[in-house]
C-alpha cells in the first residue's frame, strides 16, 4: 500500500513537529512498512536519529508482516532495540481480521473518516480554545460581527497605535475622543465614547453596572455572564459582538475623512455683504448654522468672514478636527498661503490662521457652488448688520431640506 515512508497518527515522534494525519490499520501487514509507516498510534517507529544508511541496509523495506506470527500474534524477530522501545504499543495494536488489506484511515477522528473540521484542527495546531470563543462564535451570530470581534480579541485590529508601530501613521490619537492613544483596549472600552456605549448595552441586557476595569476584565465578566445557548444568552452575545463591530465601524467612518465639515460662503448685494457657515458632523447632521451681514462690498472679504465665523463657532462646539469648505478658490488660496493677501483683508486671514492652529486638524478645500447651497443660502439670509445663530430644532424649512439633500449626496445644477 505504501511505497514511501509517510506520516500518521498524532504527533511526529521524529520531533519534526508536523502532525500525522493518517494511520494504517493492520491486517496481513504485507503492504505496510514496519519502520516508516504510521501504523502505531504514536507514529512511525523510525526516529530521526536512525541513520539513513543503517535504515536502508537493514530496515527500509521491511514490512509489518515480518513481526507477525501466523497473522495473529506479535513477535520480535528483528531483535532491534528500536522495536523493543515500542513493544508495548505494538502489542496493544489491533490486528484486524475482517479486512483483507491494510487500510489507511484519517487519524485525527476516532471514526477514521476525514472531516474538514478535524483537518482545520490539525492545521491550527490544536491550540487551545480561548475562554471567549463561545462569546464570539455561536449559532445565529452575524459572521462579520464575529470576525471583527475575533480580530479585536486577538489584539490585531489596525488601530492607530498599531499603525504607528508599523510606521504607517504618525498621530496615534483616538478617533473617537481625541484624548488618548488609540489602542484596542482604549478604543473599544476605555474611551469615553465606547464606555458610554457599553453602559447602555449592559443596561439593555439587564445589568446596571458600570463597565469598570480593563478591557480584559470586562471580557472575563462577559464570558461568565453572557453565556449559554438559550435565546437570552444568544441575544446578549449578539449585543456584544454587534457593539464591538459598530464601534469599529464608527471609528473607521471618522478615520476615512468623514470628519466634521464647515461649509462657508459670502455674498455681496447692493454694496451690502452677507456671510454664512454651517457645521455638520461626519453623518451630515448640522451642529451649528449661522448667518451674518455687514456693510462691505468686497466679496472675497465676505468669504473670509464666513470662514472666520465658521471656525469660531466650531471652537464653541468643541469640534477638534474639521474640514473647511468654501466655494471661493481665492479665499482658500489666501488662507493656505498660495495667493498674496491684500492689506485690507490681512487681519482676517491672520485670524483664520490663528484659529486653524487651535484645531487638532483643520483643512481647507475648495467646494464648487453646486454642493455649497446651504452656505450659499445662509450668506444671503440677512440684509441688515447682525449675526444670527440658528436654533437647529427650528431651522428654515428650505435649509432643512437642503441639509437632508446634502446628506443624501444631491448635487444642484448651476442656476
Ligand atoms: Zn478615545
Amino acid at each position: 500500500m505504501h511505497s514511501t515512508p509517510s506520516t500518521g497518527g498524532d504527533k511526529d515522534p521524529s520531533g519534526s513537529g508536523s502532525p500525522h494525519c493518517t494511520r494504517t490499520l493492520i491486517h496481513p501487514g504485507k503492504e505496510t512498512l514496519l519502520w516508516y509507516d504510521p501504523w502505531l498510534i504514536n507514529g512511525p517507529i523510525a526516529q530521526s536519529g536512525l541513520l539513513i544508511a543503517d535504515a536502508l541496509g537493514r530496515h527500509a523495506f521491511e514490512r509489518v508482516e515480518h513481526i507477525l506470527l501466523d497473522g495473529q500474534r506479535w513477535v520480535n524477530r528483528t531483535h532491534d532495540p528500536a522495536l523493543d522501545d515500542r513493544w508495548e504499543e505494538i502489542q496493544a495494536t489491533k490486528i484486524h481480521s475482517r479486512i483483507q488489506e491494510d487500510l489507511v484511515v484519517w487519524a485525527p477522528t476516532s471514526s477514521g473518516k476525514f472531516s474538514l473540521k478535524s483537518a482545520w484542527d490539525v492545521v491550527r495546531g490544536g491550540c487551545e480554545r480561548k475562554e471567549w470563543y463561545n462569546l464570539v462564535w455561536f449559532p445565529h451570530s452575524q459572521p462579520r460581527f464575529s470576525f471583527v470581534c475575533w480580530v479585536a480579541l486577538w489584539g490585531r485590529l489596525p488601530t492607530r497605535s498599531l499603525l504607528a508601530r508599523w510606521g504607517t501613521v504618525i498621530d496615534p490619537t483616538c478617533y473617537l475622543c481625541g484624548n488618548a492613544v488609540e489602542t484596542t483596549d482604549h478604543l473599544l472600552f476605555e474611551c469615553d465614547f465606547s464606555s458610554a456605549v457599553w453602559r447602555e448595552v449592559l443596561s439593555l441586557n439587564g445589568f446596571n453596572r458600570n463597565p469598570l476595569g480593563t478591557w480584559k476584565d470586562v471580557v472575563e465578566w462577559l464570558v461568565s455572564h453572557f453565556n449559554g445557548g438559550s435565546l437570552l444568552g444568544s441575544v446578549r452575545k449578539f449585543s456584544f459582538i454587534s457593539s464591538v463591530y459598530r464601534l469599529w465601524q464608527e471609528r473607521n467612518a471618522r478615520a476615512h475623512l468623514k470628519r466634521p465639515t464647515i461649509n462657508c460662503d459670502g455674498s455681496v448685494k447692493g454694496g451690502f455683504g452677507g456671510y454664512g457657515a454651517i457645521g455638520r458632523n461626519y453623518r451630515g447632521e448640522p451642529v451649528f448654522a449661522l448667518a451674518g451681514g455687514i456693510q462691505e462690498s468686497d466679496v472675497v472679504c465676505m468669504e473670509l468672514h464666513a470662514i472666520r465665523s465658521g471656525l469660531q463657532r466650531a471652537r464653541v462646539f468643541n469640534l477638534s478636527q474639521v474640514q473647511v469648505r468654501s466655494d471661493s478658490q481665492v479665499a482658500i488660496q489666501m488662507v493656505v498661503g498660495t495667493y498674496k493677501v491684500p492689506c485690507g483683508v490681512l487681519w482676517l486671514v491672520e485670524e483664520i490662521c490663528e484659529l486653524r492652529d487651535s484645531f487638532r486638524s483643520c483643512t481647507f478645500i475648495h467646494h464648487v457652488r453646486e454642493i455649497n447651497c446651504c452656505a450659499d443660502y445662509l450668506a444671503g439670509y440677512t440684509s441688515v448688520a447682525q449675526i444670527i445663530h440658528f436654533d437647529l430644532h427650528n431651522l428654515p424649512l428650505i435649509l432643512s431640506e437642503m441639509i437632508q439633500n446634502d446628506a443624501k449626496g444631491k448635487v444642484y445644477s448651476r442656476m
